[in-house]
């Protein structure tokens, strides 16, 4: 290990974004230890990492104590699809609230710098729109979505008042709707199902009538902010967006995929799930200031890697 190289803990890192975080620290030549409970995640997706000596995997469910010595850690372990997370509501919001609880002891006891994989979800169903972080949200605390948004926002407080009770090193970055290779192909969140619908020559679904909004950012920028707020100096906590500020109707979104693919399924409308946000967009004017960030991969370029993704998952049978 370099002096420059760290020791670094993962959470979450067998899921789509953690996996793609783990490439990017073990490339810079980080010592990376990833753990995960395999609920959404995937060995398959750090297969390829498993024979580096910097990289180690683990199988942790985070809502127990885990006891390693690292620099830094970043949570990310939590079902992030609605269907996943609905799936088992009380475990959803254990993972959020004593996931969190067990990583900031953890960075207590060993000094570790932590950053929470936060959401977007946090602003509920806006009425503020684009969304700056001083907006306060939003959020039903008794509907479906609720074990989710509300776990991430008391995620949000306990790294606040662990920062100020015990002065710990935090960063908090609010992630709004990301996409590319390594999406669980089955976990229904909007560009998965597109792609693999129309793939499959099947109706795309709509919900609702299509014109409610959503931002989308390409994985790659994704971590790029994601590692960019790490390494900011201790006077920067956030909560910061990141996240794509093209906003798109999920109409929009249906037809360039179609356009993409040339699928000839046509569209289907189904029921709006309840508390469904009607529109999402980040204001990114912190993220550019203090981060030197932007998003860089329009929609129309980064859907094409995540189509030849799911593609090859589908060949592959
Ligand atoms: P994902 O489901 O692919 O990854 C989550 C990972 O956490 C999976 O590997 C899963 O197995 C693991 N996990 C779940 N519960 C766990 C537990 N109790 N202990 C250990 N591991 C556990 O989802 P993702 O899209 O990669 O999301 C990663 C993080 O980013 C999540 O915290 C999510 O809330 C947040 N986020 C993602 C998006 C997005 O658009 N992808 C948007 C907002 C926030
Ligand atoms: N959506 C849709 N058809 C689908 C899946 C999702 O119309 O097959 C809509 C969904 O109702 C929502 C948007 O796409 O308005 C984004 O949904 P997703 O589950 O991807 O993310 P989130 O709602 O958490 O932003």
């Amino acid at each position: 290990m370099s002096l420059t190289a760290k020791r670094i803990l993962v959470t979450g890192g067998a899921g789509f974004l953690g996996s793609h975080l783990c490439d990017r620290l073990v490339a810079a030549g980080h010592d990376v230890l990833c753990v995960d409970n395999f609920f959404t995640g995937r060995k398959a997706n750090v297969a390829h990492l498993l024979g580096k000596s910097n990289f180690e995997l683990a199988r942790h469910d985070v809502t127990f104590p885990y006891f390693v010595e690292v620099d830094e850690i970043y949570n990310l372990a939590c079902p992030a699809s609605p269907i996943h997370y609905q799936h088992d509501p009380v475990q959803t919001t254990k993972t959020s609230v004593h996931g969190a609880i067990n990583m900031l002891g953890l960075a207590k006891r060993v000094g570790a710098k932590v950053l929470q994989a936060s959401t977007s979800e946090v602003y509920g169903d806006p009425i503020e729109h684009p969304q700056p972080e001083s907006y306060w949200g939003n959020v039903n605390p008794i509907g479906p979505r609720s074990c989710y948004d509300e776990g991430k926002r008391c995620a949000e407080t306990l790294f606040f008042d662990y920062h100020r009770q015990h002065g710990l090193r935090i960063k908090v970055m609010r992630i709004f709707n990301t996409y590319g290779p390594r999406m669980h192909p089955e976990d229904g969140r909007v560009v998965s199902n597109f792609i693999m619908q129309a793939l499959r020559g099947e109706p795309i679904t709509l919900y609702g009538d299509g014109e409610q909004t959503r931002s989308f950012c390409y994985v790659d920028d994704m971590i790029e902010g994601m590692i960019r707020l790490m390494e900011t100096g201790d006077d920067v906590t956030g909560p910061i967006n990141i996240g794509n500020p093209a906003e798109f109707t999920i109409r929009a979104l249906a037809e360039e995929v179609v356009a993409q693919i040339g699928a000839t399924g046509g569209f289907i409308h189904k029921e709006l799930p309840e508390n469904d946000p009607r529109q999402r967009r980040p204001d990114i004017a912190m993220a550019e200031k203090l981060l030197g960030w932007a998003p860089t991969v329009p929609l129309a370029e980064g859907l094409k890697p995540t189509i030849a993704y799911f593609r090859g998952l589908l060949e592959a049978g």
